[in-house]
């Protein structure tokens, strides 16, 4: 039971905390959330897909002064929870299910202790854009950085769902400047570290350094997963060039055209010049000046260069990649790793995402009888967990029974 260590602090209209997030109240924060409100049960059942997988299970946990503890395990729900709540851990990573419990690794032989499976993630982080973000750089975003973010989602969502065939994909906000994604159908969380390395690079794109100038090149027939990224950036192209003033400055038109063909730069850059205009009206003087070209590849391009997603490939590669968990918080926003709701994604408000001193205010100073997470703002988002949980849930059972179904043939 949720709280059974202690009674629950009686609802009231006071509060302790204030809804305003302060880093240095962290520690009784934490150990307010992991009491009251972390939702164990949903998150427990989300990773009990077998009977070893949540058991078998690295847990890594980062505590107060960067303290990093790995191989952490636990055998039920009550024991995850035990942990969390004994170690307070400022974050907790999810690493992969191993043949043995993590917990146990150092009694066991060298090289016989190896991760067997672990969702296929992704990684989208805001600092891998400063080469095509004007607004701002480094770890900071604004509402016109997250364009970028809605344009990935649609881009890998679209891919996984329709060139992968995966049902099961979580889509959760990292809490300061970026996404994750995981696809947790059993063929994804099977997947081998080269046919990881694969998927990673299908879905890559925007390649070279930053040295580079151009950094997409297509060849023809265009693939049509490409074809298909490019009708979601078709949505957003205008309120991101907007939005980016990518052609507002001498600097920025010299900067686009030197990704162009020679022949193009000196006639669009006279143009540009000739007028003063918007930047979306002079992308669209740049796009009719590409396409008078039979070969249309040049201005997909562009486009593909200035919006297509940029991944962190080495989370997806690996197999013993640790990543964030869900659900837990970012320590320096104090926002909580929300599940994103891909249905409303064009709604979605990063800097709307509930911070820990939120929920535990919320909580502390709710009215109604309302239990854990479901008297505070975490509540729609949690909605969306569980919608995927019992998803899963449904669909693993019914994978149960028609293997019951099978093997009874005999
Ligand atoms: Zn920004």
């Amino acid at each position: 039971m949720e709280g059974s260590s202690s009674s629950s602090p009686a609802p009231g209209l006071k509060s302790a905390f204030s809804s305003e997030y302060d880093r240095s109240q962290l520690p009784d924060l934490l150990k307010f959330y992991y009491s009251w409100i972390f939702p164990y049960q949903k998150y427990y059942e989300w990773l009990c897909y077998d009977e070893d997988s949540f058991s078998h299970r690295e847990f890594s946990f980062t505590l107060e002064d960067d303290v990093y503890v790995r191989y952490q395990s636990f055998d039920s729900c009550s024991a995850l929870k035990e942990g969390i709540r004994k170690n307070c851990p400022f974050k907790i990573d999810i690493g992969a299910i191993f043949n043995h419990k993590p917990r146990i690794h150092k009694s066991i032989q060298p090289g016989n202790f190896r991760a067997e499976s672990k969702e296929l993630v992704f990684d989208i982080d805001m600092t891998d854009y400063d080469d095509i973000r004007t607004c701002c750089s480094d770890a900071n975003i604004c509402h016109n950085c997250w364009t970028f973010v809605k344009i990935a989602i649609k881009i890998i969502d679209r891919a996984l769902s329709e060139d992968f065939g995966f049902s099961h994909r979580l889509w959760v906000y990292s809490g300061r400047r970026g996404v994750h994604c995981w696809v947790c159908d059993p063929q994804a969380r099977k997947l081998s570290q080269s046919a990881r390395t694969a998927i990673a690079e299908y879905l890559t794109l925007v390649k070279g350094n930053d040295q580079q100038v151009k950094k997409v090149s297509l060849k023809q027939p265009i693939h049509p997963s490409i074809n298909n990224a490019l009708g979601i950036i078709d949505e957003y192209i205008e309120t991101l060039v907007m939005e980016q003033d990518y052609l507002s400055s001498e600097e920025r038109c010299n900067k686009l055209v030197r990704c162009l063909p020679r022949r193009y730069s000196e006639q669009l850059q006279e143009d540009w010049k000739a007028r003063n205009e918007t930047s979306w009206t002079r992308w669209q003087r740049m796009e009719s000046v590409l396409n008078r070209d039979t070969d249309d590849r040049t201005c997909k391009e562009v486009k593909l260069q200035y919006s297509y997603p940029r991944l962190d490939v080495n989370v997806t590669k690996g197999l013993n990649h640790l990543l964030k968990s869900p659900l837990c918080v970012h320590p320096k926003t104090g926002r909580v790793c929300v599940p994103i709701n891909l249905k409303e994604i064009d709604d979605f408000d990063p800097f709307a995402v509930p911070t820990v001193s939120q929920l535990c205010h919320e909580f502390e100073t709710r009215t109604d009888g309302k239990k854990d997470y479901h008297c505070t703002s975490l509540a729609p988002y949690m909605t969306t967990f569980v919608h995927f949980v019992t998803s899963l849930q449904s669909s693993s059972s019914a994978q149960r029974r028609k293997s019951g179904a099978t093997s009874m043939d005999f």
